[in-house]
Parts: structure tokens; C-alpha cells; sequence
């Protein structure tokens, strides 16, 4: 073990990392720290992985390579370098030089006023107005939606002690909310201020397109934090909603027949009434709907494992 691993997912970053590295060694052998830094190059074309390889015949001691086969997307990228992880307390940051190293220490000196997990917060943010535009509605919406109030949630930059990293599954683009994940899980998450720099060299591999990207990851976080492990509470209960519109439509319409039927009244046929459909519509959708739930009650039986149900924060023995 180490005490910090910084972890860098990169995808042709070829003229920042010599000056990454050579920021990033002058603060941390001025640190009391042991660390390493994970460099993982996420399927790069250009010359990035030669630079990486100049670095670590440079720095043996601190530099490590994970190559990946093809470029997989910056979440899979850190997934992969939290599995070659040995740090006790693990620095995400990009490659391209936005975040800056020098705001390491500090970072750090909040983890250890009892939290567990940092977040950077870009307060002024060296972006396009129309991308920091479309960043604030996204951390407005999560932050009103998931109930974890950060202003930057999508920061690269972050400090997480290594056992909250162990008890998140990150896949999609769920690197933005690993804050909600970790707090989820019972997890102290806070934020820090901290500067932030327009790109050093290369380009940015993210648009406003991401938002919307975002949003479907939003929707699905929404989801594993409330319902993934009682599926039936949300398909069951819109199951019973629908269903019971369904049978008071059509409950309104069987009278309605009869009454026609009956002679009491002049109605018109009720087979050309669009609620008609709507009502027979809801009956099907209803029981779909709790069908769905059952379902994913199967599943949840089926692979249930003890160990996927808590997180310990620590065992006591005497
Ligand atoms: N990145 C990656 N794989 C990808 C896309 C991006 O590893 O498929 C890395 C990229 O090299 C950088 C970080 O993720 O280190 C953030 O990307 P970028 O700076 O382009 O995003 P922006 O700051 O513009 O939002
Ligand atoms: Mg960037």
C-alpha cells in the first residue's frame, strides 16, 4: 500500500503530461506522503503512451501504465486504474492541466476533517459560457433530485478515501456521480473551492451533447439509489396507479352502456370514445407494469448476495 494514488485517465493528452508529472512531482515529494501516480491511457492515437513510457523510465518509483486495449470512456478508464490502485486515499484529476496539482494538500486537509470523499469545486470555471451554462443546470438538477447538494459534480478533480472507491460500481458515464453513489452508501462527501485552468495544450473530448448524456445517467442513478433493491415499490405502485384508472374508466363506461342499453337514457355509443381506448389501455399497462416489478423482485432473489446489501464503515472487536 501507498498512501496516495493519483489516478489520471487520459485519451491524447501528448503535450500536457511532461508538465502533469513534473507539477505533480513537486508537490508530492515536497508531501509527507508515499504515492503513485496511475496513469491510464484510455486508447490514445497520438504519442501519449510514448510520453508515459519517457516518464516512467524517468520515474520508476512513482509512475504506473495501464494501457487499455481501445478507448473505452473516461468512467471505464478510472475503472480501470482503481483496480491497479494500491492507495490509501485515491486523487482522480485529468490530464489536460485544469486542475492543479498545487491544490492537492489542501484537498487533502478536508478528507481529513472527517470526510470521506472531496470534491473540487471549479468556483471560477475556465470554460466555454455555453458548456458552464449547460454544467450549472445539470448540478442544479442533481443536486435538487439526488439530495446531495455539491455545486460540481462533474469535476475531474476529486480525493476519495480507498473504501468508498471499493463499494461504488461505476459503468456509463457514472464518474459524474460518484458523490451521489458514495453518499448513498453512508459516505461523509463535501466540496473545496479550488482554481481552475483553461486546457494547456489539445483539445476537449466533451461537448453540451454530454448533458443530455447526463441527464439518462441522472435518471438511472435516481433509480439504483431508491428502487434497485426493491423494484417492485416503484413498477408495483405505478402498476396499481394505472390499473385502478383503468378499472374506473372502465367502470364509467360499463354504466354507461347499461344505461343505454337499459333504455333510460339517449347516450351515444361508447365504442367511438377516445377515454374508452385510454381505460382498456391502462388495464393492459397496469398489470405490465406490476408484472415488470415482479420481475425485478425474480431477479433481486436470484442474485442476492449479503455482502451487496451494507457497507461497513468499521468492525470493532475487543
Ligand atoms: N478522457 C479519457 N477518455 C475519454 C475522454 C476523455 O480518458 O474517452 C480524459 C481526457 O484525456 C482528460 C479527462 O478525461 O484527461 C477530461 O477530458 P476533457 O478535458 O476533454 O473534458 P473537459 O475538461 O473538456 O470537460
Ligand atoms: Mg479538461
Amino acid at each position: 500500500m501507498v498512501d496516495l494514488s493519483i489516478v489520471i485517465p487520459l485519451l491524447n493528452e501528448e503535450d500536457n503530461l511532461r508538465l502533469l508529472h513534473e507539477r505533480l512531482t513537486a508537490v508530492l515529494t515536497s508531501s509527507p506522503h508515499s504515492y503513485e501516480i496511475v496513469f491510464v491511457d484510455d486508447g490514445s492515437t497520438d504519442n501519449s503512451l510514448k510520453v508515459l513510457q519517457g516518464l516512467l523510465e524517468c520515474d520508476p518509483d512513482h509512475v504506473k501504465i495501464v494501457e487499455l486495449q481501445r478507448n473505452f470512456g473516461k468512467t471505464t478508464a478510472m475503472v480501470a486504474a482503481f483496480q491497479n490502485a494500491r492507495g490509501n486515499i485515491i486523487v482522480t484529476m485529468d490530464a489536460d492541466l485544469q486542475d492543479d496539482p498545487n491544490e492537492i494538500p489542501g484537498m487533502l486537509e478536508t478528507l481529513n476533517e472527517g470526510n470521506d470523499l472531496v470534491v473540487a469545486w471549479r468556483k471560477e470555471r475556465m470554460d466555454k459560457a455555453k458548456k458552464k451554462l449547460s454544467s450549472r443546470i445539470f448540478n442544479k438538477t442533481v443536486s435538487n433530485l439526488a439530495g446531495v447538494s455539491l455545486h460540481d459534480f462533474n469535476c475531474g478533480f476529486k480525493v476519495y478515501r480507498h473504501t468508498v472507491i471499493k463499494s461504488i460500481r461505476l459503468y456509463s458515464d457514472l464518474h459524474r456521480f460518484t458523490p451521489v453513489l458514495a453518499a448513498w452508501n453512508g459516505f461523509r462527501v463535501t466540496e473545496r473551492p479550488v482554481v481552475h485552468h483553461p486546457r494547456h495544450a489539445g483539445e476537449s473530448k466533451y461537448g453540451t451533447g454530454r448533458v443530455l448524456r447526463g441527464f439518462m445517467d441522472l435518471i438511472m442513478v435516481l433509480f439504483i439509489t431508491r428502487f434497485l433493491r426493491q423494484p417492485l415499490r416503484l413498477f408495483g405502485w405505478l402498476g396499481v396507479g394505472v390499473f385502478s384508472l383503468g378499472v374506473l374508466l372502465n367502470v364509467y363506461f360499463a354504466t354507461l352502456w347499461l344505461i343505454r342499453f337499459l333504455g333510460l337514457a339517449a347516450i351515444a355509443p361508447i365504442g367511438t370514445r377516445p377515454l374508452f381506448s385510454v381505460g382498456i389501455l391502462s388495464l393492459i399497462l397496469g398489470i405490465q407494469l406490476i408484472s415488470i416489478g415482479l420481475l425485478g423482485e425474480m431477479i433481486r432473489y436470484f442474485t442476492y448476495r449479503p455482502s451487496d446489501e451494507y457497507v461497513i464503515r468499521k468492525v470493532w472487536t475487543a
